[in-house]
């Protein structure tokens, strides 16, 4: 009886499970989407100090490094010496010797130091003049007054400086030292390195990948024209590339450098004018299989805090790629819950559903005989008249009672009478179809509707029940026997009009010597 009602709700508890998953589903995806952004951003927000320290450090080693050839190869008596006499001649043929003379001293000693990846040894008259440029020494003599800030720096503070410069033929690491002789200030000296020493020492680190890229106005408004062609522009709108970094490395190629660069570009756009250290990270199924590659931008600021350039920094995201696994993790997990208390909430709805049908159940059936009890026949029979009036279906009525049921009460005992109300519910049932409808009236009496049937059928249907029923073997009592009033409802009749006469009918039955069927209209 429970299944019935259950699959004729089947589609509302479909619904019902359904709904409470995609409410449980929503909640577990808004919930892990906001995991996901908040461990991403913290995880990134570790890795960015992590290469800019890298980077520091790096640039405080080439520091060290220009301060130990400034300490032992430059800050000498002899070199001081030159340096003292060209600071005090304006004699072009005399300044062109010390020249020499310097150049020749310390060439072995330029020698030495390209091995540590300085670029430019250059030294410096007081007031920023050029002395000697060991890169270039065809070219000197000019003032770098309002073209170099960190000599212009020196000369005025007379201390150290080390900062990253863009010139017009190189862009660097530059170290800036005074020279004295005594207590004068005799002229300066710079050792600089170029990004690629930088990029070599942090690639030795861990075997990660670093690019410099510098802004593109820098390069088209500082760079000699001839000179332009060392840069190349970037995937980054306003950025060039220093064609000398652009190098394949152990880890990560340059051409998937710069595939990458392709892909994060509109991303990274808003970040890159904010002149802050950030980092990204970027997951493509067909690069590195589907590992996390993290791109770290640290910016490069010149001694006036403008930002000039950036390193970018391409490495492993590994723990990352951890932390999002587990993330899916705890998301299969989370739906797996969902479904769980989904399904307990619609077992729940079906418990609740169940119980309440078991009740109605209860209300509308017979105790005794389980069929239909006068209530819920009424329950049915209202629909039923519905449905007739609107001319849908035809319908009628047999309304039968036991013979002498009294007597059976009292010659075999209330029991026995039991037994034979049970047993008449029974026979009837097997005599008659899915769509009657059966019911104890009350007492020993019973009315059967038969949906769809004219009296003529409904009569034969009498007969068979009343010959089954006088057939029907009942321990201890020979005979059982009933009468039966038949009639079809008329398109005039109310409920009570239609009852009345299946029962004036009965009555007649009685009358007529009972254990008989008759109609209102023999057929
Ligand atoms: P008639 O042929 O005129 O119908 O005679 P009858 O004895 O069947 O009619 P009557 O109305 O005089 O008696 C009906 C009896 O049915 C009275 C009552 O004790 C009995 N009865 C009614 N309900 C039950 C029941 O649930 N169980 C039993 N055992 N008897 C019942
Ligand atoms: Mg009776
Ligand atoms: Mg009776």
């Amino acid at each position: 009886m429970f299944l019935k009602t259950y699959f004729k709700n089947k589609k509302a508890i479909i619904l019902v499970a359904l709904i409470s998953f995609i409410l449980l589903e929503s909640l577990v995806i808004a919930l892990i989407v906001y995991t996901q952004k908040d461990n991403t951003t913290s995880f990134l927000n570790i890795t960015t100090p992590d290469t800019k320290s890298h980077i520091d450090l790096t640039n405080a080693q080439l520091t060290n490094i220009s301060k130990i050839f400034y300490d032992i190869t430059i800050n000498k008596p002899e070199v001081i010496e030159i340096i003292y006499k060209a600071s005090h001649t304006k004699d072009k043929q005399q300044l062109s010797l010390l020249r020499d003379e310097l150049f020749h001293k310390l060439t072995p000693t330029y020698n030495y130091m390209k091995k540590y990846h300085v670029r430019q040894l250059h030294f410096q008259l007081p007031n920023a003049v050029s002395f000697l440029r060991f890169h270039k020494p065809s070219k000197y003599g000019d003032s770098l007054i309002g073209i170099r800030d960190t000599l212009e720096y020196v000369n005025e503070y007379k201390t150290p400086i080390n900062a990253f410069e863009e010139g017009r033929i190189f862009n660097g690491f530059r170290n800036v030292y005074p020279i004295y002789k005594a207590l004068e200030f005799i002229g300066t000296v710079e050792i600089s390195f170029s990004f690629d020493a930088m990029q070599e020492i942090l690639t030795n680190i861990d075997h990660t990948s670093y690019l410099f890229m510098i802004k593109e106005n820098i390069v088209s408004t500082k760079v000699f024209n001839e000179e332009q062609s060392n840069y190349e522009k970037s995937e980054f709108n306003g950025f060039d590339y220093d064609k000398k970094t652009l190098k394949d490395t152990m880890q990560i190629s340059l051409a998937n450098m710069k595939k990458i660069n392709n892909a994060i570009a509109d991303d990274v756009k808003i970040s890159l004018q904010n002149a802050q250290p950030f980092s990204i990270y970027f997951k493509n199924k067909t690069l590195y299989n589907n590992n996390s590659i993290l791109i770290n931008f640290i910016p490069i600021s010149n001694l006036n805090n403008q930002i000039v350039a950036y390193i970018v920094h391409y490495e492993f995201g590994n723990f990352l790629d951890i932390l999002l696994h587990n993330i899916e993790i705890e998301f299969w997990i989370a739906t797996l819950l969902a479904l769980i208390l989904s399904a307990i909430f619609t077992m729940l709805i079906i418990h609740k559903k169940k119980k309440q049908t078991d009740i109605h159940d209860l209300s509308v059936h017979d105790a005794l005989t389980k069929i239909y009890n006068r209530h819920g026949v009424n329950e049915i029979l209202n629909q039923k008249l519905e449905e007739h009036k609107r001319g849908k279906k035809g319908l009628s009525v047999i309304f039968f009672d036991i013979d002498f049921f009294k007597r059976v009460n009292d010659t075999y005992g209330h029991d026995m009478g039991d037994y034979v109300l049970k047993n008449i519910a029974k026979v009837v049932n097997s005599e008659i179809r899915a769509s009657d409808i059966f019911a104890r009236w009350g007492g020993e009496e019973f009315i059967l509707f038969l949906p769809d049937t004219n009296l003529y059928s409904s009569v034969e249907v009498a007969q068979k029940i009343r010959i089954s029923i006088q057939k029907h073997a009942f321990s201890q009592i020979e005979q059982i026997t009933c009468s039966f009033g038949v009639t079809e409802l008329r398109k005039d009749d109310t409920k009570t009009s239609f009852l009345k006469r299946a029962d004036v009918l009965l009555y007649k039955a009685k009358e007529s010597g009972r254990n008989c069927v008759i109609s209102d209209k023999q057929p």
